[in-house]
């Protein structure tokens, strides 16, 4: 059965993983293509372009002249998302691609200073021990744990570059 009308897959992350919502994107990627189409259509000469998305209300900084750069660093926060939903379908999986998203987690899950430290090297192990299939398996499941973590929008790294 055909995963929409008119596609096979999500127009975004190229999976069928995820039921199809509208416009050829899955469930996952298209509340993230609607943010995106209003944040880039906010126009500080345009009141009624200046819609709130996701908790970032744009109107109070039209005067700023750092408007473009809060605009484009909201617009990247949520293409990495959309980036995030792609790995999904990713092929020829690597070692480095499994330590990387080992580190992620556990950035994000573990406590103590050298969380992701446990995952140096995990390189080698994955690249010698387990084959291509093997390593797609694993990086899938490893992907699941951080693409069903809600999405929180980091407002601290929309107004500071150093964060
Ligand atoms: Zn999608």
């Amino acid at each position: 059965m055909a995963w929409s009308k008119k596609f096979s897959s999500c127009q975004s992350c190229g999976t069928n993983e995820w039921n199809h919502l509208a416009r050829g994107y899955c469930k996952k990627c298209y509340p993230l293509i609607k943010d995106l189409e209003t944040i880039k259509c906010w126009d500080v000469n345009k009141n009624k372009t200046l819609i709130t998305v996701r908790g970032v209300n744009p109107k109070p900084h039209i005067n700023d002249s750092q408007f473009k750069k809060y605009q484009s660093n909201f617009i990247n926060q949520i293409e990495s998302r959309l980036g995030l939903y792609k790995l999904y379908n990713k092929s020829n999986v690597e070692g480095l691609d499994i330590e990387g998203c080992f580190k992620t987690i556990a950035e994000d899950y573990c406590t103590g200073s050298n969380k992701s430290s446990d995952f140096h090297g995990a390189v080698t192990k994955y690249d010698l021990k387990f084959n291509a299939r093997q390593r797609k398996l694993i990086y899938k499941d490893l992907l699941l744990l951080r693409i069903n973590r809600q999405f929180r929008v980091n407002h601290t790294q929309i107004y500071f570059d150093n964060y």
